[in-house]
């Protein structure tokens, strides 16, 4: 059997649609452009065997009706989201099983970027388990919230957390050096958040993509997982915000990164 790939398809300025692959069959993650999958999948000789998708932006389901009229493949997403195309609705505690593929998700719920925003864990993805976590989680940061609460998005960041710290981050935006730079600003004496930079600095210099990261890499370094990290406490009181607690310290952190340039 041939083995699994995850490839990244560049969409739009800096979308990935994720690309999983055995051979000539593939799934595809968040495909807001359909011309950059076709193009893929010709380029490797791939047919489509399941899209999945985590949230309703077109930026994520924009490109679904034209890959199904051409491949007419299982379409999962989230079930209350109404998006154009999804057949296979699914919500927080399902399974999704691509056969064909031999491959298995754990559907998570994570609302807050939209209110019914879903991830897909597959914990026996090579090589140590992997999460597609759309606008939820980024690398060195986290989506806005646009249909729910801090409190929620805290919530759906903390499930993401506590996924096992070898497991790859496959987000949908290559926004890493923008959140990074956050980041500094949060905690400019994060000696791992310093590591961090110069290592996606190079990435980018070279061309390539900074995702995926480790849950481990977001843990040591992304302001969104460390409301409790007693630095970020700090930055966050330093600014005048409430730090009871840490949704409160996230919800200020959050408000801070809007309107950072
Ligand atoms: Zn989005
Ligand atoms: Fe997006």
């Amino acid at each position: 059997m041939d083995e699994l790939l995850i490839e990244p398809v560049r969409a739009f300025d800096d979308n990935y649609i994720w690309c999983l692959r055995r051979g000539g069959l593939a799934a595809v993650v968040d495909p807001g452009d359909a011309g950059p999958v076709i193009r893929h999948l010709e380029g490797v000789r791939a047919s489509l065997a399941a899209i999945l998708v985590t949230h309703h932006h077109g930026d994520h389901a924009g490109g679904i009706p034209e890959l199904v009229a051409r491949w007419p493949v299982p379409v999962f997403g989230p079930a209350v989201e109404g998006i154009a195309g999804v057949d296979r609705p699914v919500r927080g505690g399902d399974t999704v099983a691509v056969g064909e593929l031999e491959v298995a998700f754990d559907v998570l719920d994570v609302p807050g970027h939209t209110r019914g925003h879903v991830a897909y864990y597959g914990p026996k993805l090579p090589p140590e388990g992997a999460v597609f976590c759309g606008d939820t989680l980024f690398a060195g940061g986290c989506g806005r919230i646009f249909e729910g609460t801090p409190d929620q998005m805290h919530d759906s960041l903390s499930r993401l957390a506590a996924l096992p710290p070898r497991t790859a981050v496959y987000c949908a935006h290559e926004y890493t050096q923008a959140n990074l730079r956050f980041a500094v600003a949060v905690e400019p004496a994060n000696p791992e958040l310093l590591r961090r930079v110069d290592t996606v600095a190079r990435r980018r210099a070279g061309g390539f993509p900074t995702v995926p990261s480790l849950i481990a890499d977001e843990l040591a370094t992304n302001p969104f997982l460390r409301s409790g990290a007693p630095a970020v406490v700090a930055a966050a009181r330093a600014r005048g915000a409430d730090a009871s607690s840490a949704v409160r310290v996230f919800a200020a952190i959050r408000e801070w990164k809007n309107a950072f340039r």
